[in-house]
Formats: structure tokens, C-alpha cells, sequence
């Protein structure tokens, strides 16, 4: 198969039709200055009613959010939508992948919209569809591919999850990945691997520690690098082959700020997401998806200290809903997920007012075979047996 890898384009230089990035929003789009938005998003939702469902990620900024019919993390937004036939139309407001899984998992009828197409994820990016079949091709020259299962975080695009569909593959949320793996490291026998896309500390986090696995067992292959830098005989040794990637909010969380905090802050829990490096994680006293983060608050006792290791708008958010609680964001520095805040009141607007008008902009669809194939991956996630206790 022939497959073209794309150079990278800076967002707001120039186009690229095969992709989101760089696109402009056809039209006008109101000013952010404009006192009427909040009235004209008001006015707009009301007006197409029953037909319009508003999904809103947990990092999404607080004046996009208080918009939102239903709020969560991708997966549980995507199977909300799938609730939800009768809605015409829903509007994402998260970033491409989420909005491509919600258009998987609803019917051809409904159409998924993403008010800023350069809404993107920075992650998601680290792996491309051409990038990750060279590295297939390299498992199968160093002898060891018919003993790799693909495994892909939910955080991927729509084409990486058909890969990991036509390949005997699955994709995993950050609250099931401990079972995906299990059920992955059935697949073939005693000597089985793992290719882990696209996020690389989520990979090593579940494998070492919910599954046991040795760091020594982890090898990380960078894309960037002939045979992904990895030697034929590393590969043959290894058990997880962890993809080059990362996200870029958490990433960041760095194991001496903790040390720092603690230092502060007498019987300070840290709370950390699974994205985070495995130094950081291993320093936390509590790991979990972003569900389980919330979770974990609601129930932590008054007076009680936290620091957290996720996206900040919903760090701040956690704050303001528990000020009996002395919540702290674990970072020096603010860290929004900077793609997700592209979605904006003034895109919100835009992207509504034009339903309104019977105009749809910026549909995200993704053609049948990709769909099919990534509903196999997809299929075989919510076939997997038991959940993790932290679903
Ligand atoms: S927080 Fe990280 S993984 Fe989530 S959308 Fe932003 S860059 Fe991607």
C-alpha cells in the first residue's frame, strides 16, 4: 500500500486539504469582544432544540462548557452521542479524534460537528497512519510481527484505530488499558508483544505497574529514527513496543514539584493522570483516568489537600466546585491543553448560528472503511471481560 506521510504545517500557515490543521473558518466569525455571545449561543441552542446535542470534554474552557449538554472524557462522550439518535446534530466540543469516535459511533444520520477544524491533538499527531505502517513493515523484516498486537489509546485518529482494527489489534481508554493489555497479551502465546500507540507513558505506566511488567521489558520506538532506533534483537526481547509519543499537557508534571509540594503542604495527596511520565507517577499516591480523578475529589474528605497532575481547566473547575477541599494545580506553571481551547465562544457561536441557518460547517466524517475497520478495534475494546476498578 502506497501511503503519503504529510510534513508537519504550522497552525495559521497555509492550508493542507488532507488534513485539519491550518484551516480557516469559512465566513465570520464574531469577534470575542462581541457582549452578545453568550445571548446568541443562548439564543441559537434554543432555537434548534431537540435536534442539537452540545458534548463538552472536561479540558474545554469554562464559557464553552457551561454550554454543554453532557460533559466527560472522550469515550463517555462518544457512547452519550450513540445515546442520543434523535439528535440531528452534535456539536464536539473537544478536539478531531473525539470528534471522529463520535461520528463511529453514531448513525450515518447524525452529523458531527467540531466548531474549530484546528482543534487538533497534539498526541493524536505523534502517530500518522504512514509513520505506523513502516513500523509494522520493520516488525515483520525483524522477524517478530505475527507475535505484535496494536494496541491504541483511545487518544488516536480515526486511522490508526483501523489499523489496529484490520491487524488483530484494539483500542483502550485510560481507564481500561490494564485490561486491553491483558486481553492483548493473550492473543499469541507466551511470547506476544505489544505495540502501544500512540502515547508512550500510558503504555509503560499500565504495563510496569498494573501489569507487572519489567522497565527493561519497555523499548520505545521513535518514528523519526531508521527502524525506530531499535536494534532487531532489542525488538526480540522486548514485550512492549511503546510509540514514540506523548501528550503535551501532561508531560509536563515533573517529579520535583512534588517533592516540592510535599515539603509545603502537610499530608498533601498528589493525583495524578496516566499520562503523566512514569518518574511522576511513581512518586503519586493515586493514578487514574480523568473520571477517576473527579471521583476521587468528590469523595475526598473536607480539609483534605490535593495536588493534581491533569489539564487545567479542570483542575480550576475541581477548585471552585470543593472550596472546603485545598485543591493545587502540580505544575509551576499554567498548562492548558492549548488545541482544546481553540474551541472558543466565538467558533461555539459560528458553528451553532450556521445549524441555525440549516448551513453545516465543519463536519467531521469519517469514510466507511476507516469507520468499519476502527469499529472492530473498537468492538473488541467493549468486548473485553470485567472493567478495571477505576472505570
Ligand atoms: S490534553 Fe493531551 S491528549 Fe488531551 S487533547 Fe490535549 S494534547 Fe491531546
Amino acid at each position: 500500500m502506497t501511503t503519503v506521510d504529510l510534513p508537519l504545517l504550522p497552525l495559521g500557515r497555509g492550508t493542507d486539504p488532507l488534513s485539519e490543521r491550518g484551516v480557516e473558518c469559512p465566513g465570520d466569525l464574531p469577534p470575542a469582544s462581541d457582549p452578545d455571545l453568550v445571548a446568541r449561543a443562548e439564543a441559537a441552542k434554543a432555537a434548534l432544540g431537540e435536534k442539537l446535542f452540545v458534548l463538552g470534554h472536561h479540558y474545554q474552557r469554562d464559557e464553552v462548557i457551561r454550554f454543554a449538554d453532557v460533559t466527560g472524557d472522550s469515550f463517555k462522550l462518544a457512547r452519550d452521542a450513540a445515546a442520543r439518535p434523535e439528535a440531528e446534530y452534535i456539536v464536539f466540543c473537544g478536539v478531531h479524534f473525539m470528534a471522529e469516535s463520535a461520528d463511529i459511533l453514531t448513525t450515518p444520520d447524525q452529523q458531527v460537528i467540531l466548531p474549530d477544524l484546528a482543534a487538533g491533538c497534539s498526541m493524536a499527531d505523534m502517530a500518522r497512519l504512514a509513520q505506523v505502517e513502516r513500523a509494522w513493515e520493520a516488525l515483520a523484516e525483524a522477524g517478530v510481527q505475527d507475535k505484535v498486537v496494536p494496541v491504541t489509546y483511545m487518544n488516536s485518529s480515526a486511522d490508526i484505530k483501523a489499523f489496529c482494527g484490520r491487524n488483530g489489534g484494539v483500542v483502550c481508554t485510560s481507564s481500561n488499558a490494564e485490561v486491553a493489555l491483558e486481553w492483548a497479551f493473550e492473543q499469541h502465546g507466551p511470547d506476544t508483544k505489544v505495540l502501544f500507540l500512540p502515547d508512550q507513558h500510558l503504555g509503560r505506566n499500565t504495563a510496569v505497574l498494573q501489569l507487572g511488567l519489567d522497565l527493561d521489558d519497555c523499548v520505545v520506538w521513535n518514528p523519526l529514527k531508521p527502524g525506530g532506533g531499535l536494534s532487531a534483537e532489542e525488538l526480540a526481547d522486548a514485550k512492549m513496543i511503546l510509540w514514540k509519543g506523548h501528550c503535551s499537557v501532561h508531560g509536563r508534571f515533573s517529579p520535583d514539584v512534588i517533592d516540592e509540594l510535599r515539603a509545603k503542604v502537610p499530608d498533601l495527596n498528589v493525583l495524578v493522570h496516566p499520562e503523566c511520565q512514569h518518574e511522576v507517577v511513581v512518586k503519586a499516591d493515586l493514578v487514574g483516568s480523568t473520571e477517576f480523578i473527579i471521583k476521587t475529589i468528590e469523595a475526598a474528605p473536607a480539609g483534605s489537600s490535593w495536588a493534581i497532575g491533569t489539564e487545567l481547566n479542570l483542575v480550576q473547575r475541581l477548585a471552585n466546585a470543593h472550596p472546603d477541599k485545598n485543591i493545587m494545580f502540580l505544575d509551576r506553571n499554567v498548562c492548558y491543553c492549548s488545541t482544546m481551547n481553540r474551541i472558543d465562544l466565538p467558533h461555539f457561536v459560528w458553528a451553532l448560528e450556521n445549524l441555525v441557518n440549516g448551513v453545516v460547517v465543519n463536519r467531521i466524517e469519517v469514510d466507511e472503511k476507516t469507520e468499519a475497520e476502527a469499529l472492530v478495534a473498537l468492538q473488541r475494546m467493549l468486548d473485553l471481560p470485567g472493567r478495571t476498578a477505576r472505570d
